[in-house]
């Protein structure tokens, strides 16, 4: 363990920070809930399309994805209803993945120029969507040139001296100690070891830093001035492992950082983790923070399809995270998402399932509030589990071997037999499950108060397979929502919402239909109804 990691000044100032939150919690819930409110049709609420950027589409036929082939297909983006994007990092790296950066400031050869990049943002601007940047902060990669200064630095250090920053800056960016300590990695030819918390080929930067924090700032200020919209910030819990205080005082740092340079910089943080962490670190100010205890599986979403938790127990969950996020920061922005490029892809969750059940997975993901996010491929069902590199294959636009749009995916990837076909095949199928996702898509931003609301329980409609509720909203329409997320057809009485209630939209997976008449709401299996007032 690293001294930063040990302190025990720090786990106290955990332990205070714990005490703080549940004190809240116990005495300031309303406040959440009506802060909540404001939020709808606030412009944040967005539908953000998550694009690794080497496996979606090939402009130029060398195989990997680039930034002019994510230009090109900004009319399928849009189309699909998504108004934001977020990009898996664009900086030059030795990895596929580009998750350890060897220069912040630069774009990646293989991905495009930095004229690609300025294309890109206005061409997604010119359509109003919103272009949300990657950026890695928790480590670099070993071939960034602060820690081959560094590195250059002790190789050359006589035996026994100490480091001298007047010297070599760079010594002070990253972690370095004499001792092998757990988490370190051996600096070979020297007598050093730095930290590397995830691979040796990833030094962590020590954030305690002035000088790092100082580059940080110079980064935000880069990319902000070029137009990008926001951050998506990576393994925001790693920053200070297990030090949830630490990690909660970097976020204000950095969302107060970002803001200071561009008022309306949006900021999202990975932080996989369960909700009272996440409610903690909210605490920081930062707009928001990725749904993990919903997403991938064993997850919310996934266990209440496969009858491993009650739909209603889906609405409570929620209200109460709407509750406990809002208290610790009232101007939050949720995150919810169903999957992401570290988690198997949700076409192998429900192994029996053809179609309705992932359609309904993904209804519930979107019908959440606050930023949804969706990986991209999730709108066809695209099948890729196991190691990384399968949740990472290739978008499969076409079934046509020589499609040149199609990337030749990350090395190492196995043969992915897909469930669902291809795009081209899907856009034309009425039932497919992109033209599920898109009539969702559709349905979420034609009612802001979906987005933008607070969650209320119906109690007495929900039950084991029927979650409903209603999106209260100070400016917009409330609408209430009925989800039956189970196999057989339901009737659901809804006379006590009054006679004004409308049935606005139906959204089916077969060919039953939803009615509403007299007050009785008939629903077949895996289907939702819309309702708004009169
Ligand atoms: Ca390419």
């Amino acid at each position: 363990m690293s001294a930063k990691r040990c302190d025990i000044k720090s786990s106290l100032r955990s332990l205070a920070c714990i005490i703080l939150c549940l004190l809240l919690c116990q005495s300031g819930c309303r406040a959440g809930r009506t802060s909540g409110i404001s939020r709808a049709g606030d412009d944040n609420c967005r539908t953000v399309y998550e694009i690794f950027v080497g496996s979606y589409c090939d402009s130029d036929g060398d195989g990997t994805g680039d930034l002019n082939g994510i230009r090109s297909k900004l009319d399928y983006i849009s189309d699909l209803g998504f108004d934001a994007v977020w990009l898996t990092p664009v900086h030059p790296s030795a990895t596929y993945h580009k998750y350890d950066v060897d220069d912040y400031y630069a774009i990646d050869p293989s991905f495009g120029t930095p004229e690609d990049y300025d294309a890109l943002l206005k061409a997604c601007h010119d359509k109003g969507i919103r272009v949300y940047m990657d950026l890695v902060l928790n480590h670099t990669s070993e071939d960034n040139a602060w820690f081959r200064a560094a590195s250059d630095y002790l190789h050359e250090l006589p035996s026994g001296w100490e480091p001298d920053t007047s010297y070599c800056k760079y010594y002070d960016y990253y972690n370095f100690s004499r001792e092998a300590q757990n988490g370190y990695s051996h600096l070979e030819g020297t007598e050093w070891y730095y930290e590397a918390g995830f691979w040796s080929e990833m030094p962590d930067l020590n954030l305690n830093s002035e000088a790092v924090r100082a580059e940080i700032r110079d980064i935000m200020a880069y990319w902000l001035g070029k137009g990008v919209d926001g951050f998506r910030l990576d393994a925001v819990t790693s920053y200070y492992e297990g030090d949830t205080y630490a990690n909660t005082e970097f976020l204000r740092f950095l969302k107060e950082t970002a803001n200071s340079i561009d008022p309306d910089c949006y900021i999202v943080g990975e932080a996989w983790t369960d909700r009272d962490t996440i409610a903690s670190m909210y605490t920081s100010g930062i707009d928001s923070l990725f749904e993990f205890p919903f997403a991938g599986e064993g997850g919310i979403i996934e266990k209440t399809l496969n009858g491993n938790c009650r739909a209603s127990e889906y609405v409570d969950c929620m209200m109460q995270n709407e509750e406990v996020y809002g208290m610790a920061n009232p101007g939050y922005v949720g995150a919810p998402f169903y999957t992401n490029h570290d988690m198997n892809r949700s076409a192998s969750y429900y192994p029996e399932d053809d179609g309705p059940v992932t359609k309904m997975a993904y209804a519930m993901n979107l019908f959440m509030t606050g930023n949804a996010f969706v990986y991209y491929g999730e709108e066809i069902g695209m099948s890729g589990a196991g190691k990384d590199e399968n949740k990472r294959a290739p978008m499969y636009w076409s079934d046509d071997q020589n499609d040149p749009d199609i990337c030749a995916g990350p090395p190492g990837m196995d043969e992915i037999q897909m469930k669902f076909p291809p795009l081209k095949d899907q856009m034309k199928d009425k039932q497919s499950v992109y033209s599920w996702i898109k009539d969702v898509i559709r349905i979420r931003n034609t009612y802001p108060s979906i987005a933008g609301g607070v969650t209320e329980k119906t109690d007495s409609v929900c039950d084991d397979k029927v979650a409903s509720f209603y999106r209260r909203s100070e400016t917009e329409d409330d609408v209430l929502i009925v989800m039956n997320l189970g196999d057989q057809p339901v009737k659901k009485d809804l006379s006590m919402f009054g006679k004004s209630l409308v049935l606005s939209e139906k959204l089916s997976t077969n060919k039953e239909k939803i009615t509403f008449k007299r007050g009785t709401l008939t629903m077949p299996a895996c289907s939702i109804a819309l309702f708004t007032n009169k």
